[in-house]
């Protein structure tokens, strides 16, 4: 289900990929820009820099699951590559 308008404008927007969509080590919850949710592009960027597809994230409230330690700043290491498919965006 997607719930991209269901977030008030000025908060912090986190999300997962949604359960089948990615193995569960993958289904860490990144922070998004709040524009994430009103853009209308297919994919939607992470703060760590993942490019996800819109339709494969379960947005989340913030303090559900397992963080991404890149999104949240805890490490600095090299932006996780995604493997998944590029949508021509
Ligand atoms: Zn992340």
């Amino acid at each position: 289900m997607i719930t991209e308008d269901s977030a008030p404008p000025g908060v912090v927007v986190v999300g997962r990929l949604a359960r089948g969509t990615a193995g569960e080590a993958r289904r860490v919850v990144h922070v998004f820009g709040v524009e994430a949710t009103a853009a209308t592009s297919e994919l939607v960027r992470t703060k760590c820099g993942e490019a996800l597809s819109r339709t494969d994230v379960e947005w989340l409230t913030p303090g559900v699951g397992m963080p991404c330690e890149p999104c949240l700043g805890l490490t600095t290491g090299e932006p996780a590559r995604s493997p998944r498919r590029e949508l021509g965006v």
